[in-house]
């Protein structure tokens, strides 16, 4: 690799500002490596749902940038009960016909840092506060990308007509990635996401109204609640102000639509799914609006893609490795991504847009194999929570000891060894 000056001489473009992108745009700036952020909304935004980070993910943050470490925990929101301050979740039998309160916990998952969760938007407009407005680009939805030979650079044309320049494009364009398609082709079956056969319907809630209907116990504090067919995430988000659920179920039939993950809904499809549980669960789904929408979980468990990368263009954040949502950690795997992807491209070997292919190339050997197994190992978690998982069943005690080992997987794995070894295999 060429190493005649000290300074990056390089420009990346990162396409699409979700988590993924605005990460890795952030640690790029903290390392003074040139990027620009084309993002088709209008501005950085996200859904108004919870979402939970676990130790690996916020240990990610620190190495991104202490920037966005600080932003997290200006808005995360942690278990309300002290005695439950390690508590990832308290797993209960979601069937349980018994009123009465709190419905007993089966089992508890417990890390260093229990529930950390936020509401999704809140902290993306902290996020969005560290990028300064010259690098991000709004309503720039990518169609393609192209090398100029006279240049040797990299185009991107966007759908309103224009083009920008860059030596490397860092695709974090979510599920329906275009860049993964410009990657490995329409018709290369990676291009496309397959229905998990299984959707979820999510609600936030005035945290007293949760309390009055399933008690303080279990609306303060992180619960997931098992079920056959179905199963229900509720945490606290926003300081315990609100309680966010996420209620998931089975699906034998096809996703009806061909473009759209989100679908309405209603309150009574939301209990009509859920009439085998008992009466907590019944009463969380009755505070729901009328209204409710439906998502279905789609990911890349069935067409992984072969790569992360091809020349200097690569993938990151579910562009490369969609998982349903069933670890809580598809989110913590972007900020792992960028995490790697931005100390590599950081290196003081990488000084050229020549050096650019051997970074992917490392970056695709750190991160792929960890990030496909996620998605296999969370389509299975999602049976286990039903007790539809071949050869666990509803043996709970199987399903508890399944659960702490791949949860171990994912919580204790040390990042700065992930970046010490990607940072070996650029040099190898
Ligand atoms: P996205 O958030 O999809 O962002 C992609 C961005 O790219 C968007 O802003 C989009 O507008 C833009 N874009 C797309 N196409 C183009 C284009 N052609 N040109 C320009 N811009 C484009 N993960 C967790 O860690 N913890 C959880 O608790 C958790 N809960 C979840 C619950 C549910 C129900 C679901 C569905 C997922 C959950 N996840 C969770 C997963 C997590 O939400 C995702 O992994 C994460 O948000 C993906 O971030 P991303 O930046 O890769 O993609």
């Amino acid at each position: 690799m060429a190493s005649d000056t000290n300074t990056p001489k390089f420009h990346i473009a990162i396409v699409g500002g979700g988590i993924a992108g605005i990460t890795l745009a952030i640690a790029l700036m903290k390392h003074n490596i040139s990027c620009a952020i084309y993002e088709q909304g209008h501005a950085f935004s996200e859904i108004g749902a919870g979402v939970a980070f676990s130790p690996n993910a916020v240990w990610a943050m620190k190495i991104c940038d202490k920037t966005i470490h600080t932003a997290f925990e200006k808005v995360a929101t942690h278990n309300q009960w002290p005695s439950k301050k390690n508590v990832f979740f308290d797993f209960i039998d979601g069937t349980t016909k018994s009123i009465a309160e709190p419905p007993a916990t089966v089992f508890s998952l417990t890390n260093e840092q229990g529930a950390n969760s936020v509401h999704r938007a809140d902290f993306m407009e902290e996020m969005a506060q560290l990028v300064p407005g010259e690098i991000a680009h709004f309503r720039k939805h990518l169609d393609d990308i192209a090398e100029d030979p006279s240049t040797g650079k990299l185009r991107l044309k966007f759908h309103d007509g224009t083009v920008a320049e860059a030596d490397a494009v860092v695709g974090c364009d979510g599920i329906k990635s275009r860049t993964r398609a410009v990657l490995f082709g329409d018709d290369h079956p990676s291009a496309h996401p397959t229905y998990t056969h299984k959707y979820a319907y999510r609600a936030v809630v005035p945290m007293e109204k949760a309390v009055e209907v399933i008690g303080d116990e279990r609306a303060q504090n992180a619960s997931l609640w098992m079920g056959p067919k179905s199963h229900v995430l509720t945490f606290p988000i926003t300081q315990g102000k609100t309680f966010n659920l996420v209620a998931f179920q089975t699906d034998e039939g096809e996703w009806p639509s061909s473009n759209k993950l989100t679908l309405p809904a209603h309150k009574t499809d939301a209990l009509r799914d859920f009439k085998n549980f008992g009466p907590a669960v019944l009463r969380e789904l009755e505070l729901t609006n009328e209204d409710i929408d439906r998502w279905a979980i789609f990911d890349l468990g069935d067409h992984p893609v072969p790569s992360f990368y091809k020349g200097r263009i690569c993938i990151s954040g579910d562009a490369a490795h969609a998982t349903s949502p069933h670890h809580g950690a598809g989110a913590g795997f972007c900020i792992e991504d960028s995490a790697v992807l931005s100390s590599l491209l950081a290196d003081e070997r990488v000084r050229s847009h020549r050096d650019l292919e051997a970074v992917f190339a490392a970056f695709d050997a750190a991160r792929r194999e960890r990030a496909q197994w996620l998605v296999q190992d969370s389509r299975r978690t999602g049976e286990l929570y039903e007790w539809n998982a071949e050869g666990a069943g509803k043996d709970l005690k199987k399903i508890e000891d399944e659960l702490r080992n791949s949860y171990a997987v994912i919580w204790n794995y040390d990042m700065d060894k992930a970046v010490e070894d990607a940072k070996a295999e650029l040099g190898s």
